[in-house]
């Protein structure tokens, strides 16, 4: 009770003000005693006195005195007022009697109310004179005899009887009197004191306690205030009860309340998007303290566990729960963090970065250790996502040129070290992009998908399979003993896709094509070794595709000619040496020359190259674009020739690679090309392939420009693709031509016989122009034309011929009969 603020404040001032009011009482008591007792002493002191009372000189001073104060009223002969003084100096003297005598001394008064002794002659001593009181001494008292007068004139006489024992009396009682008043006032004076002490002491008490509480009532709210904003508490305001320093305190608590509460949302806030808890190890009280964060990383609420070291090791496994107490307990020396696993109780399991650093006294002693857990399994997932896409195709999940350069490069040092051999298979699938460019994207993704699998079930976990991207693969074989291991792999590989792959209903077969490639002995790099793999995997495609192939020195020159040949290509585009030849199409009725399909030559070295030896180079580095101009304008300006030698309305067919047909410019290029020139929109006709026209959006685009224009689009080799008809009507096609493999077998291959048959009433059935190539044997036109065809191109008409030849050839034209035999012209 008296550790109470209130309580010790109300007795301290009580204490003081009694203190105080105790010294005041003690001096004024002090004061009145001294004067009372002064006033005793002086009693006692003229009680004395009075025991001297005959002392002569004393009456006779007092005879003087009286004399003077009776003089008045004996001169005014006032009975009464004479009575009066007479009844003071009763008082003063307590006499026996009084008598006031005229001046022939005759009483005046004795100071009754009767005065029964009126105007009675006294006897007075002889010799007395005015201002000269004459004392008469006897044994039991004194005589006063004195002149009633002023200066030399006397009014009349007085006599004064004293008796000693009346005067004792008479001062005896009033001693007595005095010593009974004392007594009052000494208990009187000590009941106020006591009085007035306890009155005083219960009003400071409660004044002070009032005066107390006003303060501690703020101050134990602030105290309260204070502990639980220790404990966490921040929401906790306090009243603001004045405008003085308290109600300042309390704002000013309130304000670091409302601050430290922000920040320690903010830190929340903050730890919780960091996935961040902090936690301390005492190691006096041994107890570990967790925060918030902690709880929630490990999937739990605070107060769900009593948090102790052990029973956080619960949450991880065992050979992460010695780096638990290493860095919590500090059990020895140890990183001061670890990367550890944790299993919530919902089962997840969670990856947390572990950190404690240890806390030291004044004295550099270690209390314990403090540190942060920190939840960084996302981290560590996206990390793991990112070394995923960087390292792995996302297709079909095998290792990707990035992480196949890695292995293989591994794989040579391996191989260096034991002195073994490497071998590196290049894949590349046959005919996928037909199959890409007619059924779409989507089924080319799931036939990757598919291929992929089937080529990895094949092979042993040790090989690596990984995509190099479009429908390349690779497949890298460490300790190779024999070339006998090679090929049981690539006849693996090759069989695993024999079977069909089924897709959306589909029947799909596809093949690759293999080349290999063995280090050290075919190349001592890796680029070298991909390059070389690369080359025989080209040659196995020439063999037929679905095959595989061993890099051979051969192979290594066609690969350095082919490099040769693009360099030398460049040259020849910078210095126009191509030139165009023409191949007449003629109408199977008429027999007339309807049009010409121009075909390109390349002089190189003095001789001309046909497109089969350089097209494909032309086509791979991209140059064919280049060739688009120069073409064109050389088309029309050989028109114009035909034209100004009679050959008129001839078509001119020239043929686009997929490249040239996608060209942004293509329709701007051909009206440029045209302006000015004998060759009108609709007498060019661009042969193009199947596969060009549904590849891609802009070939599709330029398609309809052109159609608009009113240039002509023939579907070259039709029948080798897919032979899709819904985008013969939809993109305007003027001609189909059968492919000369089907015209080659017709006589002999009732299939191809059918196939051209039906190709060729397919055309008429809407209304597009059919044109049979590679015509070689009469028997093969009287059959199409029979079958209907409209047109033929081939040796049996001509072969393709310079421009100045062709003149020629159609100066001396000649029309088949109709056993098709050519008759000359008239
Ligand atoms: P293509 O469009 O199928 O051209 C027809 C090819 O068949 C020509 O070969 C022609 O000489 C050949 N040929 C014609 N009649 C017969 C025949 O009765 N029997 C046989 N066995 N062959 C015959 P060429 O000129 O070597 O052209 C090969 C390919 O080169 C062409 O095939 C064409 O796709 C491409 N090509 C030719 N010129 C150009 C061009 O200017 N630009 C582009 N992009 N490609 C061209
Ligand atoms: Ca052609
Ligand atoms: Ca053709």
């Amino acid at each position: 009770m008296f550790r109470r603020l209130s309580t010790k404040y109300a007795l301290s001032v009580a204490f003081l003000l009694s203190i105080v009011m105790l010294t005041v009482l003690v001096l004024a008591g002090r004061v009145v005693y001294q004067r009372t007792s002064d006033l005793r002493v002086e009693l006692a002191d003229s009680f004395s006195s009075a025991q001297a009372v005959n002392d002569v000189e004393a009456l006779r001073a007092s005879g003087v005195y009286l004399s003077n104060r009776l003089f008045n009223p004996l001169y005014r002969a006032d009975i009464s007022s004479l009575n009066e003084e007479i009844a003071q100096i009763h008082q003063w003297l307590a006499p026996r009697s009084i008598l006031i005598l005229d001046s022939e001394g005759r009483l005046v008064t004795d100071g009754s109310h009767e005065n029964p002794r009126y105007r009675e002659q006294i006897s007075l001593p002889a010799g007395l004179q005015p201002s000269e009181p004459i004392v008469q001494n006897r044994s039991d008292g004194a005589t006063l005899f004195f002149v009633i007068g002023f200066g030399g004139t006397t009014q009349g006489f007085a006599r004064v009887e004293l008796s000693n024992a009346r005067r004792l009396e008479a001062l005896r009682k009033l001693q007595a009197e005095v010593d009974t008043s004392w007594n009052g006032f000494e208990s009187a004076f000590i009941d106020t004191a006591l009085a007035s002490l306890g009155v005083i002491a219960l009003v400071s008490v409660v004044l002070g306690w009032r005066l107390s509480r006003s303060l501690s009532r703020p101050l134990s709210a602030m105290g309260q205030a204070a502990q639980e904003f220790a404990a966490g508490k921040l929401d906790h305001q306090l009243p603001e009860w004045s405008d003085d320093e308290l109600g300042e305190l309390a704002r000013s608590l309130n304000d670091m309340a409302r601050d430290l509460d922000k920040t320690s949302r903010l830190l929340t806030r903050t730890q919780e998007i960091a996935g961040l808890g902090s936690w301390e190890w005492r190691r006096q009280s041994a107890t570990l303290t967790l925060s918030r964060g902690v709880y929630r990383i490990l999937g739990s609420e605070p107060g769900a566990f009593e948090p102790t070291v052990n029973k956080l090791a619960e949450f991880t496994g065992a050979s992460d729960r010695e780096h638990l107490f290493s860095i919590m307990e500090g059990r020895y020396e140890c990183p001061k963090s670890r990367e550890i696993q944790i299993m919530r109780p919902d089962g997840t399991r969670r990856c947390v970065l572990l950190q404690g650093e240890p806390v030291l006294d004044t004295s550099e002693r270690v209390t314990g250790y403090l540190g942060i857990i920190q939840d960084i399994t996302e981290q560590r997932r996206s990390e793991r996502q990112l070394e995923t896409l960087a390292n792995y195709d996302s297709l079909t999940r095998l290792p990707n040129r990035n992480l196949f350069y890695d292995r293989l490069r591994h794989a040579i040092q391996q191989a260096e070290r034991r002195k073994s051999v490497v071998a590196l298979l290049f894949l590349d699938l046959d005919g996928f992009k037909a199959i890409n460019d007619a059924l779409g994207h989507d089924i080319g993704d799931q036939l990757l998908q598919l291929v992929a699998e089937r080529l990895d079930s094949v092979l042993r976990d040790c090989d690596t399979l990984a995509r190099m991207g479009g429908d390349e693969f690779t497949v890298i074989v460490e300790n190779v003993r024999d070339k006998s291991d090679l090929r049981e792999v690539a006849r693996k590989l090759i069989d695993s896709l024999s079977c069909g792959f089924d897709i959306q209903g589909r029947e799909l077969i596809i093949s690759t094509s293999i080349g290999i490639a063995m280090y050290p002995q075919d190349a001592q790099s890796i680029d070298n070794l991909i390059k070389i793999a690369d080359a025989a995997m080209y040659a196995a495609k020439d063999d037929g595709k679905g095959t595989f192939r061993y890099f051979t020195a051969e192979l290594d020159r066609n690969a350095r000619a082919r490099l040769s040949m693009e360099q030398e290509l460049r040259r020849a585009i910078d210095c126009q040496d191509f030139e165009l030849q023409f191949q007449p199409q003629i109408g199977t009725r008429t027999g007339r020359l309807v049009a010409v399909e121009v075909l390109l030559r390349w002089r190189r070295d003095g001789r001309l190259e046909a497109p089969a030896t350089f097209m494909s180079v032309l086509e791979d580095t991209g140059l064919v674009t280049r060739l688009t101009r120069w073409v064109l304008q050389e088309t029309c300006r050989w028109h114009g020739k035909l034209s100004a030698n009679g050959l008129t309305n001839i078509r001119m067919a020239v043929n686009l690679s997929a490249r040239q047909f996608q060209q942004d410019d293509l329709a701007e290029l051909i009206d440029e090309t045209l302006r000015g020139t004998t060759l009108s929109a609709d007498s060019l006709e661009l042969e193009i392939t199947e596969s060009t026209l549904l590849d891609r959006d802009s070939s599709q685009r330029n398609a309809e420009i052109l159609a608009n224009r009113g240039v002509r689009l023939a579907i070259d080799d039709f029948g080798t693709g897919y032979s899709s008809l819904i985008y013969l009507k939809r993109f305007h096609v003027d001609t189909l031509k059968v492919d000369r493999s089907f015209v080659r077998g017709m006589l002999e291959n009732p299939d191809d016989a059918q196939i051209t048959a039906t190709v060729i009433g397919l055309a008429k059935g809407l209304g597009i122009r059919s044109v049979a190539e590679g015509v070689e044997h009469p028997e093969q036109l009287a059959m199409l034309r029979e079958q209907g065809c409209d047109m033929v191109q081939g040796f049996l008409v001509s072969k393709s011929l310079t421009g100045p030849d062709l003149l020629d050839w159609a100066r001396g034209q000649r029309i088949l009969d109709s056993e098709c035999h050519w008759k000359r012209l008239a």
